[in-house]
């Protein structure tokens, strides 16, 4: 049973949406602003926060960024009627993990939750839990990523997603695999998601590999268009 903080001052969509949380076995706490949902995740913890960005105190991607920083744990999944590209990126990168836009089904939005609750196995890498390419480091069995020694701090689903990509390093993987094996094997919907994942991963070892002297060798991951992604492991250091 998940704990879940459901953040939205609609009453008809709020209660809607606590009933078929319930229903599903989890135990919801429903918060109809900005300011009691800071409240209330300043007091517990929760596994998922379902967000609602149009809230009628606070700027719901403010609120968004201050529960990313009382809850690190949690998952937080924002849920919009705004439609722009942009506002859902200020979204993720302000630390939501994914969004769903209004309107949206109840089992769609049970599958996501279900999908991210789901705890990974480690991947098995060649069938060790190691992963080394350049200076990149990455221990599936401990969960930790380092570059040059550094460890990088990943999100779950960015470890997961890097992870898989390194378990077949040199390989293609179609977004359709990855969506599969990270998220959920009946996830639909928003594949931009993975987008913003991929980017949040490139951008994460990106700034780590540049704050070293000389600037740390990591792996590149390869946009595929049409297809999906593939980590390009660094060539070999030639020895003289
Ligand atoms: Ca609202």
């Amino acid at each position: 049973m998940a704990q879940l903080l459901l953040v939205e001052d609609d009453e008809g969509i709020g209660r809607r949406l606590e009933q078929a949380l319930q229903a599903n076995g989890h135990r919801v706490a429903w918060q109809r602003t900005g300011a009691s949902a800071l409240q209330s995740a300043a007091g517990r913890s929760f596994d998922l926060v379902l967000l609602d960005l149009g809230l009628p105190d606070i700027d719901g991607v403010e609120v968004c960024r201050d529960l990313r920083v009382r809850l690190p744990g949690a998952v937080l999944v924002m849920l919009t009627a705004r439609r722009e590209e942009m506002d859902i990126v200020v979204g993720l990168e302000a630390g939501a993990d994914d969004y769903l836009t209004k309107p949206f089904g109840l089992n769609e939005l049970l599958a996501r939750i279900r999908a991210h609750l789901r705890r990974q196995t480690p991947t098995e890498i060649s069938g060790a839990s190691v992963f080394a390419s350049g200076d990149l480091r990455l221990d599936t069995r401990a969960r930790r990523c380092s570059v040059a020694g550094t460890e990088v701090p990943l999100r779950t689903k960015e470890f997961d997603l890097l992870a898989r990509l390194a378990a077949t390093a040199g390989e293609a993987v179609s977004r359709e695999t990855l969506m599969a094996d990270v998220w959920d094997e009946h996830w639909f919907g928003s594949t931009k998601t993975l987008d913003v994942h991929i980017a949040a991963v490139r951008r994460r070892l990106g700034q780590a590999a540049s704050e070293t002297r000389p600037p740390a060798r990591i792996p590149a991951i390869a946009t595929l268009r049409g297809h999906g992604y593939r980590l390009e492991a660094c060539p070999e250091e030639p020895v003289a």
